[in-house]
């Protein structure tokens, strides 16, 4: 745990989030600022500040596994993910997964 990073005291529970899922690696919450109807934040338990950063992978697979039972549950076949990597890209320095899909996403840009 990082005690300067807003994840990790989301995962402490120390600030709040509207957290929709959670098991002993993951914990998936609502951005607070969504760019679309469906925009929620896959994070791994552990801090890791990004990608390049992990030192088990088998953090990805927990990962993708927690994203395929929310898209299932949440009924949406269309939807993109997103990794921010690196200070110029990334505002909030814990690895985090963007799962965003809704009225925003009709367009395909990539
Ligand atoms: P990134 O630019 O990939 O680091 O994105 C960080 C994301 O975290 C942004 O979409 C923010 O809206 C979101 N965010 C920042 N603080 C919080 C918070 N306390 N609760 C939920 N989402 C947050
Ligand atoms: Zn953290």
């Amino acid at each position: 745990m990082d005690t300067d990073c807003i994840f990790c005291k989301i995962v402490l529970k120390q600030i709040n989030a509207e957290i929709i899922y959670e098991d002993d690696n993951v914990l998936v919450f609502s951005d607070i600022n969504p760019v679309s109807s469906i925009h929620k934040l896959v994070i791994p338990k552990k801090h890791v500040k990004d990608i390049k950063q992990i030192d088990d992978v088998g953090i990805i697979i927990n990962i993708f596994d927690v994203i395929k039972k929310l898209v299932d549950d949440l009924q949406i076949d269309n939807f993109k993910i997103v990794v921010n990597n690196g200070d110029k890209l990334q505002l909030v320095k814990h690895l985090h997964f963007h799962l965003i899909s809704g009225d925003k996403v009709t367009d395909k840009l990539i």
